[in-house]
């Protein structure tokens, strides 16, 4: 090193452990639980990850014991993977909460694994659509990318209704993602699977959310 040459190698150090630990959080996702066989958060067998931590408080909510972001406890990304790629029961996966979005970054690395496999995977938020597209979030977005459905919108106790399928409120709606990033709106889904057709499968769960 001549005299007049900077020593970057404390800065090149410090960059490269902050890098180190970024990615060491993107491994890891903070859940409440883990249904790994769940006919209610979507059609078919489904496993379902519900995230701990919410913002919504939305009145009336089943599962106040997500809310808190320092509960629950954290879960590896790549032994969640490993638990969905071992199951052959399963159709797809649903990221259910507390509110998935909160912990995107992480969800976004499981969610590219899974993806590997051809599930079909949905995603419960307390956000709506249109707040999301023009909140414009790199990590959200990028989660986004990857999900085929979204089940989107706060609980409304006002709006419940037993006789909807896969939500709980009337205002909440089933989107389909892709064709709505195509279209930059929302698309409702038009997979029968989804629709309105199942009543009776609305009223069961423990862990229905919303
Ligand atoms: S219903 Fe869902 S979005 Fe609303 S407070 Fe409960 S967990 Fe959060």
């Amino acid at each position: 090193m001549t005299p007049n040459t900077p020593d970057n190698s404390a800065a090149r150090a410090g960059l490269s452990s902050e890098k180190s630990s970024c990615e060491e959080r993107r491994q890891k996702i903070r859940l409440s639980g883990i249904a790994e066989e769940s006919v209610v958060d979507g059609p078919g067998i489904r496993s379902v990850f519900f995230v701990q931590g919410c913002p919504h408080g939305c009145h009336g909510c089943h599962n106040p014991h997500t809310h808190a972001f320092d509960g629950g406890y954290e879960a590896n990304v790549d032994d969640l993977a490993v638990l969905v790629k071992g199951n052959p029961l399963i159709s797809g996966v649903t990221f259910s909460g507390g509110e998935p979005l909160c912990q995107a970054a992480p969800l976004a690395v499981l969610a590219r694994k899974i993806k590997e496999t051809g599930l079909e995977i949905a995603l419960y938020t307390g956000y709506t659509w249109e707040g999301l597209l023009a909140e414009n979030d790199k990590d959200r977005l990028e989660l986004l990318r990857l999900c085929d459905v979204l089940v989107d919108g706060r609980f409304v106790e006002d709006k419940r209704n037993l006789a909807l399928v896969f939500r709980g409120s009337s205002n909440q709606r089933i989107l389909d993602v892709q064709r709505s990033l195509r279209s930059q709106s929302a698309v409702m889904v038009t997979d029968p699977a989804w629709l309105d057709d199942h009543p009776e499968e609305s009223q069961v769960g423990v862990y229905q959310t919303r």
